[in-house]
């Protein structure tokens, strides 16, 4: 089925109040939850850091197994971790990918292993910049030498004019001002910008909550928005970030495999799985024998400000929020970087 389908299907069933496991946008995959960094906001959504989550890997080869049973439901890739280059056989993972009939293929990494090779190998990449004062943002990190290594990683990616270039930055309450910079800098070099709040475990940071400094840097991130710069979050998730709204989430919009192939569910940040996709042949089955049927009711009484939960689940609520998203990015996310510090 066609992405715009998707939408529409997915905007149809959420109207008379149903949800679907069907029709994802895309398959995220945690390659590995191994990281060369320890970010002091590192959540993988039980309250343990990344790197300390134990899941065995998989291989390319196992991979092109699971990668031939998702692409008949997406052709969209998400790569993630932990840090997905620090699987051995990364690059054969995104031949393996290109091989079955991924069409798009988006990488989020923390940038220190990205090289121009890999950047080429997709069509999109995201990587982590939480300040542009390298003491803090090595603190942040745990890191020493890490944000200067970082910095000339984007300096050497941006000049490719790669078109989905993005730099996603996490709200701290000691990095607000930083976040901000960042912002004018990803304006300066004509780079996508994106942010969402560190969390603890599903709740927002209790010392962002009601946080003036916070709810400013929110409105400035919307007024760059409006103002047409790459800012790539819905207005409508800037403005319930704001609010802190609650909003019904659809988690399985995108499906999310673990690095040992559990299949998620229904969220990361429940930390849940239902059983392996190197077991199923059609993995879909999965979701249909854990939620008895075609459509399912989750009722989930967190509201993680998440964007690919929250901002997901807004759009698909907001069909005309969705419809200027859409313009928006056509018009925004294609041209090339030159650097200007
Ligand atoms: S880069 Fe990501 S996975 Fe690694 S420690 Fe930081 S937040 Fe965790
Ligand atoms: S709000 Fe969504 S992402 Fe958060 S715990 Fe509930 S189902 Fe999971």
């Amino acid at each position: 089925m066609s992405f715009p389908l998707k939408i529409l299907t997915h905007q149809i069933l959420g109207a008379i109040g149903k949800k679907t496991f069907h029709y994802p946008f895309g398959i995220y995959v945690y390659l590995t939850f191994s990281c060369n960094l320890r970010c002091s906001y590192c959540d993988g959504g039980t309250g343990q850091k990344f790197p300390e989550m134990e899941k065995s890997e998989l291989s390319s080869k196992e991979w092109e197994n699971i990668f031939r049973k998702m692409v008949r439901h997406s052709d969209v890739l998400m790569l993630s971790g932990g840090e997905p280059l620090l699987h051995k056989e990364f690059s054969e993972i995104v031949r393996c990918a290109r091989k079955v009939g991924f069409t798009f293929i988006s990488l989020n990494t923390n940038g220190l292993l990205l090289t121009p090779q890999i950047a080429a190998s997709v069509d999109a990449i995201i990587i982590s910049l939480d300040s542009l004062d390298r003491e803090k943002s090595d603190r942040i990190w745990n890191r020493q030498g890490a944000t200067e290594k970082v910095l000339e990683t984007i300096q050497k990616i941006a000049p490719m004019g790669h078109p989905s270039l993005m730099i996603n930055s996490v709200i701290l309450p000691e990095n607000i001002k930083d976040v901000s910079k960042v912002l004018e800098f990803c304006g300066k070099n004509n780079i996508a910008f994106s942010a969402g709040p560190a969390l603890l475990k599903t709740k927002l940071h209790p010392s962002l909550k009601g946080n003036t400094d916070y709810h400013n840097l929110i409105d400035q991130i919307l007024e760059a928005k409006k103002k047409g710069k790459r800012v790539a979050a819905t207005i409508d998730y800037l403005k319930g970030l704001k609010r802190e709204a609650k909003f019904d989430c659809q988690p399985v919009l995108v499906w999310r495999i673990y690095p040992n192939g559990d299949i998620v569910f229904p969220c990361s940040r429940l930390n849940k799985t239902i059983g392996n996709a190197l077991e199923w042949p059609d993995p879909i089955d999965a979701f249909r024998k854990h939620c008895d049927g075609n459509f399912f009711q989750l009722d989930c009484k967190e509201s993680c400000p998440l964007s690919c939960y929250m901002d997901v689940s807004f759009m698909i609520k907001r069909p005309l929020s969705l419809i200027r998203e859409g313009l928006f990015r056509i018009k925004t996310f294609s041209s090339g970087h030159r650097m200007m510090y």
